[in-house]
């Protein structure tokens, strides 16, 4: 006897024996694909567009691009594609949205109130193979993929509604920014700090983050004790919104979710507020514009200016945004996946011509 799958009787497989309907179905049955969940529309999931190089870890390939140029890049992406790519900055995020998504799936099995991850990418659609062998053996749910071939992401995040756009190339990130799109340049930490695997973990900055820029500006312009002032007077008047409140309006959407059958304490989502506001003197007046906007978070630290890695380390966030390149480098440092929101006044001046002549990164 053969040792390869037994047929159905009546096929060849079985030696002439008369059909049996049954015992066919179930063979075929048995050859069907295992389900996989659907992805939810656009218009109604929480659309995260990731970079494939926040995704995964592409240095080398990176770096041969930058030295040798696309048809080597290609090429060695192409003699490597069965060779799964390590992790990157944005993948245990990636990793916590999906664990947040089973949960979701559980308790609501029609609802499309999910979170749908897409791959943004400029790369070479030959290197797609590679990504698409990567994401299966990390049995991620990435069905969508964009690839935009060298081309701006800008009009695809639009298309796909994308709630945050996450990549490791700060120019499309700005653009993606200035075109009112959430998004962040994410940067890998410098140790590894171990993430909770079972609750998605967000920190945001407040000033020039959740809210607009405009206390920002006053302490640029007059120094800090006016901004303590000022926040006093206005402590009432609501802050205008930054580019990352509709993401944390969003996780709020999907906690409510999780409230509603009794698990606010077990929430797979926690927020954290971590701001260098001091709570006695300009306090108030964020976590009053949050309430103005019937949003929270579940926790809300004032640093007072104080650095904010170390506090980043206890909680041990899978991203946090902040939009100042100076408190990013300090979570990066103490383990944490920072991501740069390029917004306000705060942003240095942009590069000029001359220093932008390198061939665009593939992202
Ligand atoms: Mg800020």
């Amino acid at each position: 006897m053969d040792s390869g799958p037994r047929g159905p009787s009546g096929t060849p497989e079985s030696g002439g024996k008369p059909p049996n309907w049954q015992e066919a179905k179930t063979f075929y049955d048995s050859l069907a694909p295992k389900k996989k969940p659907k992805s939810p529309k656009p218009q109604n999931a929480i659309t995260i567009a990731v970079s494939s190089r926040a995704l995964f870890r592409m240095e080398e390939e990176q770096r041969i691009y930058k030295e040798k140029g696309v048809e080597e890049y290609v090429r060695y992406q192409l003699e490597h594609e069965n060779e799964p790519l390590s992790p990157g900055p944005a993948f245990p995020f990636v990793r916590a949205l999906e664990a947040v998504n089973s949960r979701l799936r559980e308790l609501y099995p029609d609802s499309e109130d999910l979170f749908d991850i897409v791959l943004m990418t400029n790369n070479h659609a030959q290197v797609g193979v590679r990504l698409i062998n990567s994401i299966n053996h990390y049995n991620l749910f990435i069905e969508r993929f964009c690839m935009t071939g060298g081309n701006s992401p800008i009009c695809y995040l639009k298309a796909y509604h994308t709630n945050l756009y996450l990549s490791s190339d700060a120019e499309k990130v700005s653009e993606a920014i200035g075109e009112g799109i959430a998004a962040a340049t994410i940067f890998s930490p410098s140790k590894d700090v171990a993430v909770p695997q079972s609750q998605l973990r967000v920190a945001f900055d407040g000033d020039a983050v959740l809210f607009s820029d405009e206390s920002e500006q006053i302490v640029k312009a007059h120094g800090l004790d006016m901004f303590f002032e000022h926040e006093k007077t206005y402590e009432n008047k609501p802050l205008a919104q930054g580019p990352l409140k509709g993401f944390l309006e969003a996780l709020g959407r999907l906690q409510k979710k999780f409230y509603s059958k009794g698990l606010r304490l077990e929430c797979p989502i926690r927020t954290y507020l971590v701001t260098a506001r001091s709570a006695a003197s300009s306090g108030a007046r964020a976590l009053k514009t949050l309430r103005s906007w019937g949003l929270e978070t579940d926790e809300a630290l004032f640093l007072a200016g104080a650095p904010k890695g170390p506090l980043l380390e206890k909680i041990r966030p899978h991203i946090f945004f902040d939009d100042q390149m100076f408190h990013v480098a300090g979570a990066q440092e103490m383990g944490t996946v920072a991501a740069h929101v390029p917004y306000g006044v705060a942003q240095a001046p942009r590069r000029t011509a001359p220093e932008r002549q390198a061939p665009p990164a593939v992202q």
